[in-house]
């Protein structure tokens, strides 16, 4: 499939001076200072700043990913994800391998999105699994080299959160959609002693911490109990920031491991202001 390097240099702006991108030779995008910057071949841009010391997710966390996603465990979550999502220019903020976008693109044949994440290897999975998906490499906690109010919806699932970045994306009274795991997620599991204790990230603090720059529109609790194989139980220890620290590895005495587990999140839909 060619690169449509129009569509993809609509998202962007330059990551040295910030004036827009265009399309300007093949695999090649450049703004009007005379900056150049090569699109893979794969069909998407890498646009890393200088400094960023965070390591993208591994093939084996990938794969993993894929495995749990593609098992239909989550599926309630891109249901709530693609409901919150507005609008047909959607940028997913740590896409991964970009199955919630693909979610929220379904729900119209015009809309576009943007994956965006600090995996090579994760962007050109997502770029090759949809023809509407265009791919950027960069890191979330830097300034992003995405156009301002170039989006209707930004999506933030279970990833770096860059509010006031956010905030400029997105169009005036876009949606930013952030899903966040309650304390009972995944608690079965965390039991067994083979993953590190989810972040204190909640809910109420994700609304605290936005008030400024969004209006809460509405909250959902997504929780229900999906049955666990050796396969997916590995895959959902992979997939997740435990897999880095081999502390928290480890195969779990087969008589006593969990044949199901609780999945619980919250999903918000906030209205920037
Ligand atoms: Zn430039």
């Amino acid at each position: 499939m060619p690169v449509d390097l129009v569509r993809l240099a609509s998202w962007l702006r330059c990551p040295v001076c910030n004036a827009d991108l265009e399309a300007a030779a093949p695999l090649t995008l450049a703004c009007a200072n005379g900056h150049r910057h090569d699109v893979n071949k794969r069909g998407y841009v890498s646009l890393l700043g200088g400094g960023t010391k965070h390591l993208g997710d591994t093939a084996q966390m990938l794969d993993a990913r894929d495995l749990v996603l593609e098992s239909g465990a989550y599926s309630p979550i891109a249901a709530a994800v693609t409901s919150a999502a507005q609008g047909e220019r959607i940028i997913d903020a740590g896409a991964g391998t970009g199955y919630y976008l693909r979610a929220a693109l379904a729900s119209s044949t015009a809309a576009t999105g943007l994956a965006m994440d600090l995996s090579p290897q994760a962007v050109a999975r997502a770029v090759r699994s949809s023809g509407r998906v265009d791919g950027l490499v960069a890191d979330t906690w830097r300034p992003l080299p995405v156009r301002s109010e170039s989006a209707d919806t930004v999506l933030d699932v279970f990833a770096p959160r860059n509010l006031p970045e956010f905030h400029r994306v997105l169009r005036p009274a876009g949606t930013l959609v952030v899903v966040v795991p309650r304390a009972d997620h995944l608690a079965a599991l965390r039991a067994e002693g083979r993953m590190l204790d989810i972040p204190s990230d909640k809910a109420e603090d994700v609304i605290a911490a936005s008030a400024a720059l969004y209006a809460l529109h509405s909250r959902e609790h997504v929780s229900y109990d999906v049955g666990l194989d050796d396969a997916l139980r590995d895959a959902l220890v992979g997939m997740g920031p435990s897999a880095r620290h081999s502390a928290a590895g480890g195969t779990p005495d087969a008589a006593v491991a969990t044949t199901s587990t609780t999945v619980s999140v919250d999903v918000i839909r906030l209205t920037r202001r």
